[in-house]
């Protein structure tokens, strides 16, 4: 069937039996092992238009990696044309404008590297190994969001292949409607191969918070950090973490196997005054180590990803919460003493500032009411599919009254219909006008999905 495609896009089109198929139709979460029809390595738009064109001839669906990172392991599927961005990583500083050109397979490192080069940078998230597209397409939580909003909102143009082989590009002023639900809509509308985010001066040295607490005192940790966060300055953001510490090599004997909470973050602004900022979230309860400092933000940009695995199974679910109340926090906290296996990473991020000062409407991404988005993650080191998805439901259905409208971060939950519809909300009925216009035989179904049926 795709012999027509292999002729006219040489060696770009990699069939099921090679060795570079079965290293391509993996993605970040080993939870997911799918076999797509063929694997399309696109270099070029050109290349993107002519795989769109050969999938909507052949009536395939079509799955779309950037950097392949999602939760859900979106960007692979069984059957269908998978159509993989991750050869297309150019990032361009316009100084001029004051933006990035960025190709739709770089990763979040790609465009630090290169904005910094000019003192630049735009709002990403926090490990630099995750994929711009798909994190931008669903909002981009990172260290700029209270100062400079998601990354969506920083989004300023893009060259957009709609399912019937267009390229579109996209803009306030052009295709209006396909450049409002591309920023919080996620990949159900065309492909983006080229994004342009505005560019702030950034560093590039910056003040980080790291610090790290005692588990036994996380309800007062919590408690305080919800009282922080109804004042705290934009250029504040912060990110809290619960987790039992690995015995890995680059933590110190004495953190081993231990029960911490780990409050990190930064703050966009002149360290100097940055400091007595960020100094509450210092003392929010008696610190086991603390390395806040001055350090380069690319560093800050870098710094958790020797904490990430890779293509190990992990189950994960979200919900935003307008604040954290006591009554939720105790639920949490038991909840997480029957978690199957220590391998859980419970984050809890501040929202604040910018992101939440965007009109509900002006973009499609709709959750802009909360003070904290949950971001639970259980990887599997052998405890089985069935345990650890049972775990991870029942968090999130005990959580579930407490939460913000029943809303989560999209990028943080996998395939959960509920979900979609809750977190999109007001913006859900525009966005289905938009996808019965832009791809009316959900061509584009591997992603958070809005079903044109
Ligand atoms: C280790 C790790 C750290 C993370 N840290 C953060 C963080 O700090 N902040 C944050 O906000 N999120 C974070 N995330 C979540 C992250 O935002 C999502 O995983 C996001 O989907 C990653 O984008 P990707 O391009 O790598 O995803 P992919 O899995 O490649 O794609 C995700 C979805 O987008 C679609 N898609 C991808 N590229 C395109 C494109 N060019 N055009 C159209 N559709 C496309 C795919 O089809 C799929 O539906 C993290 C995830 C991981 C695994």
């Amino acid at each position: 069937m795709f012999q027509a495609l292999e002729k006219s896009l040489e060696n770009r089109v990699i069939l099921p039996g090679t060795d570079l198929y079965e290293e391509k139709r993996k993605v970040w979460n080993g939870a997911f092992d799918k076999h797509p029809g063929a694997i399309i390595s696109c270099e070029t738009e050109d290349d993107v238009v002519k795989a769109v064109n050969f999938a909507q001839e052949k009536d395939l669906h079509i799955a779309v990696r950037g950097g392949g990172h999602h939760i859900g392991g979106f960007a692979t599927c069984d059957g269908g044309v998978l159509i993989d961005l991750s050869n297309m990583k150019s990032v361009v500083v316009d100084e001029e404008r004051m933006v990035a050109v960025v190709e739709g397979g770089a990763t979040l490192a790609d465009i630090d590297a290169e904005t910094q080069k000019y003192g630049l940078a735009t709002p990403t998230g926090t490990v630099s190994e995750t994929g711009i597209a798909g994190l931008a397409l669903s909002g981009g939580l990172g260290y700029l969001r209270g100062k400079y909003g998601l990354t969506c909102d920083n989004l300023v143009g893009a060259h957009v292949v709609t399912t019937d082989g267009q390229l579109l590009s996209v803009s306030q002023t052009e295709h209006e409607d396909l450049f409002w639900a591309i920023r919080g809509g996620g990949g159900n509308f065309g492909i983006v191969t080229k994004f342009e985010f505005q560019l702030y001066q950034v560093g590039p040295e910056v003040l980080a918070l790291d610090v790290i607490y005692d588990q036994k005192d996380a309800k007062q940790i919590l408690q305080k950090a919800q009282s922080y966060i109804a004042t705290a300055p934009d250029e504040v953001s912060f990110n809290i973490t619960m987790a039992e510490l690995p015995p890995a090599p680059f933590l110190p004997e004495f953190l081993h196997h231990k029960k911490v909470v780990m409050v990190g973050g930064m703050y966009a602004g002149d360290p100097e005054v940055g400091k007595a900022c960020i100094k509450p979230l210092q003392e929010l309860a008696a610190p086991i180590v603390d390395q806040t400092g001055v350090i380069p933000y690319v560093a800050l940009q870098k710094k958790l990803d020797a904490m990430v695995p890779t293509q190990i199974p992990v189950y994960g679910t979200s919900l935003y919460f307008a604040s954290l109340e006591e009554e939720m926090i105790n639920t949490l906290l038991e909840k997480l003493e029957s978690a199957p296996a220590p391998t859980s990473l419970v984050q809890l991020w501040g929202l604040s500032g910018q992101m939440n000062q965007v009109p509900v409407q002006d973009t499609a991404f709709s959750n802009r009411d909360s003070s904290f988005v949950l971001l639970l993650d259980l990887m599997d080191m052998g405890f089985g599919q069935e345990v650890c998805e049972q775990w991870v439901n029942s968090v999130y259905d005990v959580l579930f009254p407490f939460s913000n409208k029943g809303a989560s971060y999209l990028n943080g939950i996998g395939e959960n219909e509920q979900a979609v519809k809750k977190t999109l909300a007001e913006n859900y009925e525009r966005l289905l006008i938009c996808k019965k216009k832009y791809d009316p035989n959900n061509r584009l179904r591997h992603n958070h999905n809005i079903s044109p049926k």
